[in-house]
């Protein structure tokens, strides 16, 4: 099988959804990434397969999600910003260090207080099982809030009974876009990319730590059924014609490139030919074999990614997928300095 070339590539998956349906959509797509099992999605595989990586406790594919609460004081109530201040303060100093997976922002709408509570699926899932332990009324608040709006995945959390004189709302993507581009602080949305890149760039991807992941799994994946891709290396940028997936000439480089490509490929079929499973004939993968991976953060975090990796510093494969994270960002009114 000859092997395939590909460009470096960003696909913007725009704000984690808030409806519940797409939620679960978009984390199915981002865990099937790992296991390239994509072909498995139906029209109602997901909520079967995100309560599926829950229960076996792979969270961080949940990490792909938003949950974001406005809560105000209750009508019967004045609206009062001290009131909101001590449940923003109580919230805060329950989590302690788990404070840092959440956002949680004072904001104001019509002239009143509104506090905003913002977290990915997994931080809310483990948020609430400490909120069970140390304050059950405001377990019972955030888990209602969470059960209404995401039966599937936080059914049997909180109640209505919490005691508390708030009431809890779920924020949409475009409140959450617009606060942020007027409070860039607030920090409420998350951001969802698919890099198609080299196994060495999703490597250098994983280490900014404030952002989530999901990979292309080597050790599952069996690339003798599917074919191994490489991307194109800066060499060979030039003649490398997008439009066919093809070198526009064949020239003394692009020889020996597709050698090198069609051997290792050799080699490792002739591992898994030798009854070694993938996971082991990975070994003689190049770094840059093809892969996929989904990414999600907040603002903050994209930020600090564009700061450190769109420089002449850092390597110009992940340069060219920080340009367009910058470019997409900067679509939105978001810019960061050069
Ligand atoms: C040009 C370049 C060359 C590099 N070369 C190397 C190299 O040779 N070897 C190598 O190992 N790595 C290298 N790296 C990777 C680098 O060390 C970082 O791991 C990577 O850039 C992620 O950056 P970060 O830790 O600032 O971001 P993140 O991990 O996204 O962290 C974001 C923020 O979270 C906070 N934070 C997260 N975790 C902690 C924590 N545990 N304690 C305190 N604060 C925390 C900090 O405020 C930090 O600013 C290189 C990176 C670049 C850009």
């Amino acid at each position: 099988m000859k092997v395939q070339f590909h460009k470096t590539r960003v696909v913007p998956c725009h704000l984690a959804p808030f409806e519940e349906r797409k939620a679960l959509e978009l984390m199915e797509l981002c865990g099937r990434c790992a296991y390239k099992s994509e072909e498995k999605i139906t029209q109602d595989s997901a909520k079967a397969f995100v309560q599926m990586l829950k229960n076996r406790g792979h969270l961080s594919v949940l990490e792909h999600s938003n949950a974001v609460f406005k809560i105000k004081p209750h009508k019967m109530t004045s609206p009062s910003d001290h009131s909101l201040e001590t449940l923003r303060l109580q919230f805060l100093s329950l989590l302690n260090e788990r404070a840092g997976f959440h956002r949680v922002a004072m904001l104001q709408k019509d002239d009143s207080p509104v506090l905003a509570v913002a977290g990915n699926f997994r931080s809310w899932i483990e948020t609430l099982s400490l909120l069970e332990q140390h304050s059950p009324a405001l377990h019972a608040f955030f888990g209602g809030g969470l059960q209404k709006n995401f039966p599937s995945i936080f059914a049997g959390e909180g109640s209505r009974e919490h005691g508390l004189p708030f009431t809890l709302s779920l924020m949409g993507e475009e409140e959450q876009l617009e606060n942020l581009q007027n409070h860039v602080h607030c920090d409420l949305p998350a951001f969802v990319f698919k890099f198609i890149c080299d196994r060495g760039i999703t490597h250098e991807v994983v280490r900014h730590r404030a952002l989530s992941f999901t990979q292309e799994s080597t050790r599952y994946v069996n690339y003798k059924n599917r074919g191994m891709a490489l991307m194109v290396p800066e060499e060979l940028e030039a003649c490398f014609r997008e439009e066919t997936g093809q070198f526009g000439e064949e020239n003394e480089l692009v020889r020996l490139w597709s050698e090198r490509g069609r051997m290792i490929f050799q080699w490792y079929q002739d591992d898994l030919a030798r009854g070694l499973k993938p996971q082991i004939a990975r070994d003689i993968l190049p770094n840059l074999l093809k892969s996929e991976i989904f990414v999600s953060g907040r603002w903050s975090g994209w930020k600090h990614f564009i700061g450190l990796r769109d420089s002449p510093a850092a390597h110009p494969r992940i340069r060219v997928i920080a340009r367009e994270v910058r470019k997409y960002f900067e679509n939105l009114g978001l810019k960061v300095s050069p």
